[in-house]
């Protein structure tokens, strides 16, 4: 790609902020870094149409394809440092490169996350990126450790994004700030670090919800070969939900994706230090059920009835 050279360095060598770790950043064949502690990796792809809309802002874009791998990094309690961008381009249009720059800086600054390199290419817009971070030794989170008894929680509330995209598409009527909550829920989202930091330790299992609650509940439950009750009339929805019958809300809730918050199980004698740390990292987290003994079987209730509804969250195939 002809400008590939100028390109990485106008927009993104600078996001390179070098520290003691990092003894060799953007610029060379590839980075080098010295580890002291064991790494926690991972890489999250957005393919226009597919995980972000054509009209979203670019300067959003660089945000949440930073912030869904953040949101990896604090479901394992690992601390972020560095990150790898691929950056596939259908042109060089330098005000979206501009704007994508800076919402990706934006969000790592508040980290003091450092681009350490990456790739850059031709194609339809997609753009990986790979997160490292930091765990304290043999102490992270992990899905496949959920207990019988456990209690199960989740952070934040759920179904804003789901929301946005329901008004984009489907055309559903929203309040200005209603519309406005969800946009920011779907474009900006706020991944959960700190929380999951603090939670190492006290816990027994984790998972990000990025595509619906059932669906990554679920994973803790196959991993972990445990079921589930969970409450459905106890789930933090979103007020943007409340537009919705109570069983299309909550349903959205259990099943519509890109929360970005964090699902944990844990025994009860940790109820206090879960809400301990929760206030302290400023986090809502809500107790919506509890891990049984029937391997993989996840139960809905409400108000003590069975609910009979079959739900998925998002699948690429
Ligand atoms: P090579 O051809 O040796 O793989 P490249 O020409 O792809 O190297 O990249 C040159 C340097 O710029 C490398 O250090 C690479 O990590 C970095 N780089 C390339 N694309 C990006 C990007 N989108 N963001 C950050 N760094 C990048
Ligand atoms: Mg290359």
């Amino acid at each position: 790609m002809p400008g590939e050279f100028d390109l990485i360095a106008r927009y993104f060598a600078p996001l390179d902020h070098a520290n003691s770790s990092i003894r060799c950043g953007i610029g060379d064949d590839a980075a080098v870094i010295a580890c002291t502690h064991p790494m926690a990796i991972t890489m999250d792809t957005l393919v226009e149409g597919i995980h972000f809309l054509p009209e979203d802002p670019p300067q959003t874009l660089g945000h949440k394809a930073l912030a869904v791998n953040l949101s990896d990094l604090a479901a394992m309690g690992a601390k972020p440092f560095a990150y790898l961008l691929a950056l596939t381009l259908p042109k060089i249009d330098h005000e979206w490169l501009a704007f994508f720059s800076r919402g990706l800086s934006a969000l790592a600054d508040q980290y003091g996350i450092s681009l350490i390199g990456g790739d850059t290419t031709s194609g339809p817009l997609t753009i990986t990126i790979t997160a490292l971070g930091h765990v304290h030794e043999d102490r992270y989170l992990r899905r496949d450790t959920a207990k019988p008894g456990d209690d199960i929680y989740v952070t934040g509330v759920l179904g804003a994004a789901a929301m946005w995209l329901k008004a984009v598409n489907e055309g559903v009527a929203l309040s200005a700030d209603v519309l406005a909550t969800c946009e920011s829920a779907y474009r900006t989202p706020n991944p959960q670090v700190a929380f999951g930091l603090a939670l190492v330790g006290h816990i027994h299992a984790c998972i990000d919800v990025s595509d619906g609650l059932v669906s990554d509940l679920g994973h803790i439950l196959k991993a972990s070969q445990v079921g589930a009750r969970v409450d459905v009339g106890a789930l933090p929805l979103s007020p943007a939900l409340s537009v919705l019958s109570r069983d299309a809300a909550q349903q959205l809730a259990l099943s519509g994706g890109d929360d970005y918050v964090l699902c944990l199980t844990a025994p009860k004698s940790a109820r206090e230090t879960i809400q301990a740390l929760a206030q302290r990292c400023q986090v809502r987290v809500t107790r919506i059920g509890e891990v049984t003994d029937k391997a993989d079987a996840l139960v809905l209730e409400r108000d003590g009835h069975h609910l009979d509804w079959s739900l998925h969250g998002w699948d690429h195939f």
